[in-house]
């Protein structure tokens, strides 16, 4: 073999995969489609968003809580969980939050294997059933994305949010943990992430991510910042209809 080429392939594999990898795994890669992880603005403006529920009672807790403090929020839900919690699922619309999908179950091949995003849309058809909205925003489970996923949500009209700012929370983090690696890393227009439930797992406790949230309000708006829904802080529509 040409010796140029002997250290040309495995250069151009090592790119063409790492190139995939990224794409896949990292929340603010756009290599495979356009997606939202933040905005950019000078203003003191953040997005809470809270995944996997709803999940009670933690999803109620966190309502009550954001309720006090008269904060919007954005729930991106499973479609099994709505199934489990329809009451849950309109208090978060009815309360003036947004709902975003989340896949019908979370499954960690599902980006992979459903070509088609038929998950997706049985999602939107749970969510409109229970709560009557159809979600404009879509979030993928873990964060993972691929080319013809993102395709098929053009195709509904429909964007992808991932995030900029997480605790780890999956890991159950104490709530001073929790709060510290969130305000540590929030900026202007970040999309903060913390999960209400987690994955399907009916009841999973979020007791810390509950105690965490008054933690991460104090702070954050002692620095200055106030607190919108995604849709506000993208300035996109919450809602297909
Ligand atoms: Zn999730």
């Amino acid at each position: 073999m040409n010796p140029t080429l002997t250290y040309a392939i495995p250069i151009v594999l090592v790119l063409l995969f790492g190139t995939l990898a990224y794409g896949f795994y990292a929340p603010r890669a756009e290599a495979f489609g356009k997606l939202y992880f933040a905005t950019k603005t000078p203003d003191k403006v953040v997005a809470l968003t809270f995944d996997d529920g709803p999940n009670e009672p933690y999803t109620s807790q966190i309502l009550d809580i954001l309720q006090q403090h008269d904060i919007k929020a954005t729930f991106f839900v499973t479609g099994k969980n709505v199934v489990y919690y329809p009451e849950t699922t309109r208090r978060i619309v009815a309360e003036r939050h947004v709902i975003g999908n989340h896949s019908w179950d979370h499954k960690v091949l599902q980006p992979i294997m459903d070509v088609q995003n038929l998950d997706m849309a049985r999602t939107q058809g749970i969510i409109e059933k229970v709560a009557g909205v159809e979600p404009h925003l879509f979030r993928p489970p873990f964060g993972h994305k691929t080319p013809w996923q993102i395709e098929q949500l053009k195709k509904h009209g429909m964007v992808m949010v991932t995030w900029s700012v997480s605790a780890g929370n999956p890991g159950q983090p104490v709530p001073s943990i929790i709060a510290q690696r969130i305000v540590s890393h929030t900026k202007p227009g970040s999309i903060i992430l913390l999960h209400d439930g987690n994955e399907t797992s009916h009841g999973a406790d979020r007791n810390n991510t509950v105690a965490a949230l008054p933690l991460i309000i104090e702070i954050l708006t002692r620095e200055g910042y106030t607190f919108v829904t995604v849709p506000e802080l993208l300035k996109v529509e919450p809602y297909l209809h």
